[in-house]
């Protein structure tokens, strides 16, 4: 997590660098993590770009929105002002606004209307309102940078990476390739005491600890999570943690199915003692399992 934030704040402050032109060393730096960034890479062709952040995505998920993205990090230093009483908690994905939010830019962008490139897609964003507010002149540009600035500010000091994943236009396709990802947030459901901990730590609000799994799609990888927790039941991680006792695996199903009428016994070709534990607690499915 140390790295993390060094990485990310190391990355925003020679992009913020270069668009002030502040050092020479600096803005070249900063100009060379400019080359990273997604928008700017896709409307210039830069394939090998596109084809590397599809890779790192696909792998480790949204690595791109917790390292490398200066809106991002801003949103994160207004997330830390946050009293530290004041946890969050797990909320659905608005997948129809980001959608929307991601063809509206595609829209904007195939039409070559300038607006898209400074004021939509984030890293423009990031440069438009860096360069608004310090030019140090009363302009309309410099007022609506302002008012930006407030909104992603409050937007995340109120509810952590809420624009990240409603208003950006890059958390739909971010997020649908990160669903899947193979490093992802695991909870181990046989050690999670279902403290909320973790819950309360994610300022993407994504992780859903009723059901024991983290929305990778919405997932920036902080990994704030993990040193929270005190059992050592959350990871990121390539495996995928099933429930480890094939019994609670069957509960869970009538669980879904909703068929509590139906025998737990569905595993009639086991053991006799098997057979004799699987009887001893059908008889509560009539209620909600717990596990
Ligand atoms: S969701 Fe958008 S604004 Fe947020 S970090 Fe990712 S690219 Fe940047
Ligand atoms: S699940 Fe963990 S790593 Fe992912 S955003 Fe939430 S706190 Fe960060
Ligand atoms: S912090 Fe650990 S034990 Fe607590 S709910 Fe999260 S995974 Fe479970």
């Amino acid at each position: 997590m140390i790295a993390r934030v060094t990485i990310q704040s190391a990355i925003a402050f020679f992009i913020t660098a270069a668009l002030l032109n502040y050092g020479v060393a600096c803005s070249a730096i900063g100009r060379r993590a400019e080359t990273l960034q997604l928008v700017p890479a896709a409307t210039g062709l830069a394939l090998t770009v596109l084809a590397f952040w599809l890779a790192v995505t696909l792998i480790f998920g949204r690595i791109y929105c917790s390292s490398v993205c200066p809106l991002g990090a801003l949103t994160d230093l207004a997330t830390r002002l946050r009293p530290a009483r004041r946890p969050f908690r797990y909320r659905r994905p608005l997948n129809a606004v980001r959608t929307i939010a991601f063809l509206s830019l595609t829209a904007l962008l195939v039409c070559r209307v300038a607006i898209a490139a400074e004021w939509i897609e984030p890293f423009g964003l990031y440069a438009t309102v860096v360069i608004a507010l310090t030019s140090g002149r009363a302009t309309l540009a410099a007022a609506i940078a302002a008012a930006v600035t407030a909104v992603i500010a409050t937007m995340a000091y109120r509810r952590g990476r809420l624009f990240c994943n409603s208003l950006c236009p890059l958390s739909a396709p971010l997020g649908f390739i990160a669903r899947r990802s193979a490093f992802h947030i695991d909870i181990n459901t046989d050690r999670c005491t279902q403290c909320r901990r973790c819950v309360d730590a994610c300022k993407a609000e994504c992780i859903d600890i009723q059901d024991h799994v983290a929305d990778m799609s919405r997932c920036v990888v902080c990994f704030n999570c993990l040193p929270v927790c005190p059992d050592d039941a959350i990871a990121y991680t390539l495996s995928r943690h099933n429930l480890s006792d094939p019994l609670m695996q069957k509960i869970k199903t009538l669980k879904t199915e909703n068929k509590p009428s139906t025998p737990l016994a569905c595993d009639n070709t086991s053991n006799s003692s098997a057979t004799s534990s699987t009887t001893e607690i059908s008889k509560p499915t009539a209620q909600e399992p717990e596990h």
